[in-house]
This record gives C-alpha cells, sequence and structure tokens, in this order.
C-alpha cells in the first residue's frame, strides 16, 4: 500500500460551536475581513457569531458582503483590494462554497497582487492570509479544500486556484444556520456533495485512505436523499448529517481533485445559469454508466454503499429532485464539449473520456430528446 495524505483543517462541529470556541480566533491577530454573501449570513446568525467571537478575542473586523454566486475574478479583486485597504491579517469566509471560495482567492491576492495566469498557477512569494470557514451550505465541502473555484466570465468557464496554504486553519460547522436553506438549495448542494464523493472514489488520484472517507460521505448523505425528495421541512438532525457528509466528502476530493462531472458541470452553470449541484446531479448518472463499461467492481460498491440496486434507481430519484434539462442542441454540445475537454479534472478520470465519450455524456443527460 502507498499513499501520501494531508488534510491539515481543524474541524469543529456542533450547535453553537463558533462561540464555544471563540478562543481559537485567539492567534494575535488584529483584522478580520468578513467574506460573506449579500443576505443569508446576516440571517441565518453566522455572521452575528463569528462578530461575537472576533470581540471576544479583540479582534476589529470589516465586512465584504459582495461576494456573487459563482464568484468571478473581478469579484474576488475587489474583496482583496477591500483586505488590503483595511490592514486585514484573517480572512473569515461565511456562506456557501461562494464565499468561501472568495475568501481564499481573497487570502491569495490581499499578499500577492499577482496577474490572472499567475493567479490560477497558485504561484505565490507571500504566504497567504489564513482564512476561517464557516459554511452555510451543506455541499461544497469547501471548509475543508484547498481549492478555491472562480469563474472566468469571458472564457464561460470555471477556474480552479490549488495551494496546500489555501487550506483553511478552522472549518466551524453549525448545522444551525441551515434550517432555513430553501428546499432546492439543499438539494442541489447535498448532490453536490455526493457528486464529489463519487467522483473522488473514481478518481485516479484515490487512494485507501480517501475512498473510505468517500465511502462514508456517500452514505451518509445518500441517506439523506429520501427526506429531501418527500419533505420541505428538514429536521435538525438531517441537516447534520448533510453537513457531515458534505466536509467528508470535501476532504475526499482535497486528495484526489473531481473528475469529469464537474468539469462539464462548469459549462451549464457558466452558459446556462444551472445550480453548481443540479448541473453535477445533472450529468453524474450517465457519466457513472460511461464508467460501468469498463469499472464496474467501483461502481458496484458505490450501488452498494448507497442502498440503491443499480443506476437507474438513482437516476429516478434523481430526477424527482432536480428535474430534468433536456434542451441542449448539438451545436450547444460541441461548444461546451470543447470546454470541458479542457479542463484540468477530466484527467482525473478512470477511463478518461475522450471528445465523443463526453459529447455522447452531454447528449444523453442534457440534449433534446
Ligand atoms: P453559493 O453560491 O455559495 O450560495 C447559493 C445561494 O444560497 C446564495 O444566494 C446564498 O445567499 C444562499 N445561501 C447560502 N447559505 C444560506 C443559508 N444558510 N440560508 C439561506 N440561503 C443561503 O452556493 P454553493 O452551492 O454552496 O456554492 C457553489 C460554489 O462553490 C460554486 O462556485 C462552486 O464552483 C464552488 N465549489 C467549490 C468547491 C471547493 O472545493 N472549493 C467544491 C465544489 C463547489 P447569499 O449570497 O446571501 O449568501
Ligand atoms: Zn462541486
Amino acid at each position: 500500500m502507498k499513499f501520501s495524505y494531508q488534510m491539515p483543517v481543524k474541524v469543529i462541529m456542533g450547535k453553537g460551536c463558533v462561540r464555544q470556541n471563540a478562543d481559537l480566533f485567539n492567534k494575535g491577530w488584529k483584522k478580520a475581513l468578513i467574506v460573506t454573501g449579500k443576505f443569508s449570513a446576516k440571517k441565518n446568525g453566522a455572521q452575528d457569531d463569528v462578530c461575537h467571537a472576533l470581540s471576544e478575542c479583540g479582534i476589529q473586523w470589516e465586512i465584504f458582503d459582495d461576494v456573487e454566486p459563482n464568484p468571478s475574478v473581478v469579484n474576488v479583486r475587489n474583496g482583496a483590494k477591500a483586505a488590503i485597504e483595511v490592514c486585514a491579517d484573517v480572512i473569515v469566509g461565511i456562506g456557501g462554497g461562494s464565499p468561501m471560495d472568495a475568501a481564499k482567492a481573497i487570502a491569495f491576492l490581499a499578499t500577492n497582487l499577482v496577474d490572472d495566469e499567475t493567479l490560477f498557477k497558485g504561484a505565490f512569494e507571500t504566504r497567504p492570509l489564513p482564512v476561517i470557514a464557516v459554511p452555510t451550505t451543506a455541499g461544497t465541502g469547501s471548509e475543508v479544500t484547498q481549492y478555491s473555484i472562480i469563474t472566468v466570465p469571458e472564457e464561460k468557464t470555471k477556474k480552479n486556484l490549488c495551494h496546500s496554504a489555501l487550506f483553511p486553519e478552522i472549518a466551524f460547522l453549525d448545522a444551525s444556520y441551515m434550517e432555513k436553506l430553501p428546499h432546492d438549495i439543499t438539494i442541489n448542494t447535498a448532490i453536490d456533495a455526493f457528486s464529489h464523493a463519487v467522483e473522488s472514489y473514481l478518481s485516479k488520484r484515490s487512494c485507501s485512505m480517501s475512498s473510505i472517507v468517500a465511502l462514508e460521505s456517500m452514505a451518509v448523505t445518500c441517506s439523506c436523499f429520501e427526506t429531501l425528495r418527500k419533505h420541505e421541512t428538514i429536521p435538525f438532525e438531517i441537516r447534520e448529517k448533510l453537513l457531515f457528509g458534505s466536509m467528508l466528502g470535501g476532504v475526499a476530493i482535497s486528495q484526489t481533485g473531481t473528475t469529469a462531472v464537474h468539469a462539464m458541470g462548469y459549462s451549464l452553470t457558466c452558459s446556462d445559469n444551472i445550480d453548481h449541484g443540479r448541473a453535477n446531479g445533472l450529468l453524474l448518472c450517465e457519466s457513472l454508466k460511461f464508467v460501468y463499461q469498463q469499472n464496474s467492481e467501483k461502481i458496484d460498491k458505490i450501488i452498494s454503499v448507497t442502498g440503491f440496486k443499480d443506476i437507474n434507481l438513482l437516476e429516478v430519484l434523481f430526477q424527482a429532485m432536480i428535474g430534468r434539462y433536456n434542451i441542449l442542441s448539438d451545436d450547444d454540445i460541441r461548444h461546451y464539449t470543447d470546454l470541458a475537454i479542457k479542463a484540468k479534472s477530466i484527467t482525473n478520470s478512470v477511463p478518461q473520456p475522450d471528445y465523443d465519450d463526453v459529447f455522447g455524456i452531454y447528449k444523453r443527460s442534457v440534449g433534446i430528446i
């Protein structure tokens, strides 16, 4: 057996964990930049809890709440300007994957005002500022990854800023922030988490450690799907399970990266404005059928862990949760295939789909019927 495994984030989970562990902010920091979206962190109590903890440690703060969903390069550069202006020495990202990813890119750019090419190489001279992550969706696992996924609108795709210095120092997981998370976002983010676990398990970079984490993530997340399908009001215990499963999915991809599903999903998000998790969900089952042709053993393991009899039953459940989107013409699909085939993450796939394979997965998943 041979592997290397690094996951340096301190993870604290539990209701009220930010206030109860306020002393963890006591690291000599003087000024925090809170990076968040426009509304949700104020409504769900996460921002108040963070401000309270910072005050207890005598840390001043400023708020950058302009993070947009699927943050762009311009968006994070504006955040970095704010960080520099206020002399922040720590960045606290509160929200879904968008604010947490933005927090990491801002932490990077605040100490290294480099051009876009250098940014996406993850090359820096000065270590990025430390990041604290407080997730308020259960899906991306960004609180435990070294990735910051940033949209490049001119290229109609997303790029990955990746460096081990971008692992947050601490992740605070409190599912009570998700109590009023809208049902569609709850479902889309849960499917994103499931997709991370599945892609990690199937990645050519998977190892014994990452596979254990990925399989547990799948089992935990999948055990919530029936509740999500049937009910709009989600009990707290299920919220906690989803948050735990999504964190595990993040740990899994921090070791392996994602694969073709994410590479293909980016086009649906950037061109058709389809939510990140839903985009993955629309593509996942056809991708699994493609992998099955050459790697049935691993797909059978996924099926057994999740309790589904076969991929078709998973597909039926997914359609009940996220509907269908069969509207893309062959021309659209050719364009999306051109983009997806160039994405770095597609090279992690086993088997690695070629142009025709990617075209076929798109066509069967989202092509006009
Ligand atoms: P998101 O874009 O962060 O948030 C979507 C929406 O949910 C926003 O309108 C947000 O409102 C709202 N929201 C967030 N928390 C809420 C709450 N507790 N209650 C009510 N509304 C809430 O969505 P996401 O799916 O979590 O993140 C997607 C992003 O993460 C994409 O850019 C994707 O590429 C990236 N991602 C990163 C990784 C990684 O490893 N780094 C992995 C997968 C995906 P506000 O704007 O008001 O907050
Ligand atoms: Zn994702």
